[in-house]
């Protein structure tokens, strides 16, 4: 196990109605003008947004508004949100909606601050010392944005889908968490959401890290977890047990506490931003497509983990032929994935002809000549990926 620091000071509020605690989170971390950030509209059809802005006018907070944050956020969302935020002096963020809201909010609240375009700090050309502060209301478990610290966003000009990673600044002051509010959630996006949760734990599991079986079990239970609590509330979409479970998981895969101790991955990920950023597919159906065709790729160069995953994860026998444990077990995963729903291939995403080309120069240009830790990937190797992806 590698040293490590771990910071996590989120305040997880969790449970049915928990949504109206959030006037007193807000105080409690100071909030006296608030920006409400949301998305496509979810928010408002549930009665949710109503509410959160009746509690907030309850206790004499006052708040503005952005809406109509898409899936995949792009940065004029955010210079909007710059703008307004700077021009009505707030001085707290929330969030209501899931990661592609949540992203845009972190995005606004590093940017407020700053003096240059908040893009120089996804570019590395800066890193931010300060933000305003956020609390987040959680619509879908997914992202794991409400307790990470980091942010996703597409820059239109290029569609350049980056992240930045700052857990000391960015991580949110609070989250409430109401599995009761992901009730309305289509089936589609509930699989979207398992699966990139499942990918969070993935990318941090599959390191050559050695000495890290506490996190690998962490990982490895979690996983099963969510597999079991999948197939429940795909068959009963308002179980409360199967919902709490898959909301509190998401957020445990993508804290970090999964990945502690370890050098994380994360190629499968920066591939799947490429394909995400040019054919605007969800997130977690385009991993769903991707981290398979990862996992074949590994088990033809790097077993060992992937064999292991394969035992653990899936049950499968064990014997000394790594490969074809490694084999069997991505396609019991590929098997499950079908079952919620997910694509495992381009074609079955609905990329008929998926541009690989362009998919591995973007991924190079934007991530460098090697990328990833487990195994790491030069051109050659993402391009069998995106191919194996494509067959
Ligand atoms: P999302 O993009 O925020 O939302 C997906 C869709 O679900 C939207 O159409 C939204 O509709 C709908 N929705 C959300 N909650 C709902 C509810 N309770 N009922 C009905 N519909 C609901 O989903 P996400 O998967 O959480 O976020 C994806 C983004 O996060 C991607 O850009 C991904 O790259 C990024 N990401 C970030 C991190 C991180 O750490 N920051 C990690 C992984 C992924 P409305 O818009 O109408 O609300
Ligand atoms: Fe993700």
């Amino acid at each position: 196990m590698n040293n490590f620091t771990f910071y996590s000071p989120t305040e997880f509020v969790f449970g049915r109605e928990t949504e109206s605690r959030t006037a007193e989170l807000v105080k409690k971390y100071g909030g006296s003008k608030v920006l409400i950030v949301y998305g496509g509209g979810s928010v408002i059809r549930s009665g949710l947004l109503a509410r959160v802005e009746s509690v907030l006018s309850d206790a004499g907070i006052a708040y503005v508004e952005l809406g109509g944050i898409q899936p995949n956020p792009t940065d004029p969302k955010v210079y909007e949100g710059i703008e307004l935020g700077r021009r009505e002096r707030i001085d707290f963020i929330l969030p209501v909606g899931g990661g592609s809201v949540i992203d845009t909010a972190k995005a606004i609240a590093v940017g407020i601050p700053y003096e240059g375009d908040f893009w120089d700090f996804f570019i590395g050309k800066a890193v931010p010392e300060k933000a305003v502060r956020i609390g987040v209301v959680l619509t879908i478990p997914a992202a794991g944005s409400e307790g990470s610290g980091n942010s996703v966003i597409t820059k239109l000009d290029g569609l350049k889908k980056l992240s930045l990673r700052t857990p000391e600044v960015l991580r949110p002051a609070f989250a409430v968490m109401n599995p009761e509010l992901t009730y309305t959630l289509p089936a589609w996006q509930t699989a979207c959401g398992i699966t990139d949760m499942m990918a969070h734990i993935m990318e941090r599991y599959f390191t050559n890290t050695e000495d890290t079986e506490v996190t690998d079990r962490i990982c490895e239970g979690t996983l099963k977890a969510i597999i079991y609590e999948a197939m429940r509330v795909t068959i009963e979409p308002c179980n409360y047990g199967a919902r709490a479970n898959l909301m509190w998981a998401g957020m445990i895969a993508h804290n970090g506490t999964c990945g502690v101790g370890c050098e994380e991955d994360w190629s499968s990920h920066f591939l799947e931003h490429e394909v995400s950023a040019v054919y605007n597919v969800s997130h977690g159906a385009g991993l769903a497509v991707i981290f398979p065709a990862w996992l074949t790729y590994m088990a033809e160069h790097h077993a060992g983990k992937v064999a292991q995953y394969a035992a653990r994860v899936w049950d499968v026998p064990k014997s000394t032929d790594c490969k074809a444990m490694a084999l069997e077990g991505i396609r019991r995963f590929k098997s499950f994935l079908h079952s919620i729903g997910m694509p495992v291939t381009f074609r079955e995403l609905g990329i008929e002809h998926p541009d690989i080309d362009l998919l591995v120069k973007k991924f190079h240009e934007n991530k460098g000549e090697r990328v990833g830790n487990y195994f790491p990937l030069d051109s050659k190797a993402s391009r069998e990926i995106y191919e194996i992806a494509n067959r």
